[in-house]
């Protein structure tokens, strides 16, 4: 038996879309880390017991404590009928972001939770001096400089394909030497549509995305493109650059995953099928590279890769972020704080499509906004969250009232 490798790794998500991709090619490279713990929502008990038991991590955290008796029984059946130990369980979000904390230098967290409730363990890894493989983008648009101040050079490692793109083509590359970034975008499933034929698009709609399989909240952004306004955002903090410095360019294919231009004129693509496996195996294991980790292009049959503008009248998402983001003060918390409580409004029938983006805009336009400076920290961007919560929810609540 090979010995068990060194490296700890924990997995925060654990059985969302990356966190289950993560398993995978965890599952393939077993060298990469040994699992030390594992976080869920814990909404999907019997696939928490099947990754328990092809992965053994010591210990497991339920985020929501009303499931956690439900998990913790249906694992000490498995574990006792498998005969081996079961994890030491826990449950709330403060033992999830004491588990993010848990690990030190040498050792790499994967953080797959959905949502800015992901900020708390992202700050938690960073202080831990651990590895930080980052898939929840929000901890880091939401945190800003909070989170970046908090990393030392190289220790955020994006699960984002966009920007593990950027950072495979700014490999060797000098920050003086980027002209610009070009985040490419797929244009969800609506492309091409005028805003009226939008007024009636229903969550099935909304969740059929054309080219990537993911949870169903980045699915939702990815056809409002609140996603992609995410991204730019995501971008200018990983990459330390203002974002008319970030452009964003519709390419249907999702091949070319995103584009550097640099000061000498050149463009530098990173360019593979779609499969997150890609971001994910490149976060975890940077800077190896892991062979055959996912199908590689195939240029023996015609392909044509197509690129075109975001029809920014259609989808004023990015062009709300931008300006959000110049205003800094925590309106990109706010931002992302309504677009959370809208998505569930739009999923549970409650909000129409159009009112997500419209809400947002309301939201960031109320001048009861609180506008905090950057030295109230951590405290300052939570309470400008639960305004913008309950200010969207406000606003739901009389939208489906009319
Ligand atoms: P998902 O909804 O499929 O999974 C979310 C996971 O988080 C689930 O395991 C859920 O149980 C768990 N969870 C929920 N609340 C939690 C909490 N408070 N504490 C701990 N765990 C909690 O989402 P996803 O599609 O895997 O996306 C996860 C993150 O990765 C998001 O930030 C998303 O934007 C980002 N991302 C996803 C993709 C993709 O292809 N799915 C691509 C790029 C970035
Ligand atoms: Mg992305």
């Amino acid at each position: 038996m090979t010995p068990a490798p060194a490296r700890r790794l924990v997995l925060l998500g654990a059985t969302g879309s990356i966190g289950a991709q993560t398993l995978d090619v965890l599952a393939r490279y077993p060298d990469i880390a040994r699992v030390h713990g594992l976080a869920v929502g814990g909404s999907r008990p019997q696939l928490v017991v099947e990754q328990v038991l092809a992965h053994r991590p010591e210990q497991l955290v339920v985020a929501e404590p009303e499931r956690a008796e439900g998990v913790s029984d249906a694992i000490d059946a498995a574990c006792r009928a498998a005969g081996i130990p079961a994890p030491r369980l826990e449950s709330g979000q403060a033992a999830v972001t004491e588990l993010a904390g848990s690990l030190g230098p040498g050792d790499v967290v994967l953080n797959a939770i959905t949502g800015s409730v992901g900020l708390l363990p992202t700050l938690a890894v960073l202080s831990s001096g651990a590895r930080l493989a980052l898939a929840n983008k929000e901890s880091l648009v939401v945190g800003g400089d909070l989170v970046t101040r908090a990393a030392a050079p190289g220790q955020i490692l994006p699960v984002d394909s966009e920007h593990t793109a950027i950072a495979q083509a700014l490999a060797g590359v000098r920050p003086e030497q980027v002209d610009r970034l070009v985040v490419t975008a797929s244009g969800g499933p609506f492309r091409g549509r005028t805003r009226d034929q939008l007024a009636d698009i229903d969550p099935e709609q909304a969740l059929a995305h054309p080219t990537w399989a993911m949870g169903p909240v980045i699915t939702t952004n990815s056809a409002t493109l609140v996603n992609k306004a995410l991204e730019v955002i995501e971008a200018c903090f990983l990459f330390d650059l203002p974002e008319h410095r970030v452009d964003v360019v519709v390419h249907p294919q999702s091949i070319v995953h995103s584009m550097a231009t640099l000061i000498d004129g050149s463009t530098i693509a990173q360019a593979s099928p779609p499969d997150m496996r890609h971001a994910i195996g490149w976060a975890l294991a940077h800077p190896e590279k892991l062979p055959g980790l996912a199908a590689a292009l195939d240029f023996s049959t015609a392909q044509s890769w197509t690129f075109e503008p975001v029809d920014e009248t259609t989808f004023p998402a990015i062009s709300l972020a931008r300006s959000a983001h110049r205003e800094g003060h925590g309106a990109m918390a706010a931002y992302n704080a309504a677009n959370e409580e809208a998505v569930a409004a739009f999923l549970s029938g409650a909000l129409p499509f159009l009112g997500i983006v419209d809400l947002l805009s309301a939201v960031l336009e109320d001048p009861a906004r609180p506008r905090p400076a950057a030295s109230a920290g951590v405290d300052g961007v939570l309470a400008v969250e639960d305004w913008a919560r309950a200010a969207a929810r406000t606003r739901i609540v009389q939208e489906s009232a009319r």
